[in-house]
C-alpha cells in the first residue's frame, strides 16, 4: 500500500508508512501546537501529539475542529499507528 504526504497538497507518495512519517517531519516545517505551544514535526507526529497530549474538547478549542475532523484523524492515527514501526521511525529521525 502506498502512503501519501497530506500537507498542503505536497503529494509526495510512499512505500511504507514509516517514510511517510520521517519524510513529513524532516522535509516539512515544524509546527506549533495550537494548544501548548509545543513546536512537533508536521503531519501525523503533530496529530499525534495532538491527541495524546491533549483532550479531545481541547484540540476542537483550540483548532476549530468539527468533530467529523476529529473523527477522521483519530481513524488515521489509528490505522498508522496499526502498521507503522515508531521505534523504526524514531531511530530515523535521530540521524
Ligand atoms: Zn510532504
Ligand atoms: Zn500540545
Amino acid at each position: 500500500m502506498a502512503w501519501e504526504c497530506g500537507i498542503d497538497g505536497c503529494g509526495s507518495v510512499f512505500e511504507d508508512v514509516e517514510s511517510t512519517v520521517v519524510h513529513q517531519a524532516t522535509d516539512h516545517k515544524r509546527r506549533e501546537c495550537e494548544v501548548c505551544g509545543t513546536v512537533v514535526p508536521d503531519g501525523y507526529l503533530a496529530i499525534r501529539h495532538a491527541f495524546t497530549e491533549h483532550s479531545r474538547a481541547e484540540y476542537v478549542r483550540a483548532y476549530g475542529a468539527s468533530s467529523e475532523a476529529v473523527r477522521e484523524r483519530e481513524e488515521l492515527l489509528e490505522e498508522i499507528e496499526s502498521v507503522a514501526d515508531m521505534q523504526t521511525i524514531a531511530a530515523e529521525l535521530k540521524r
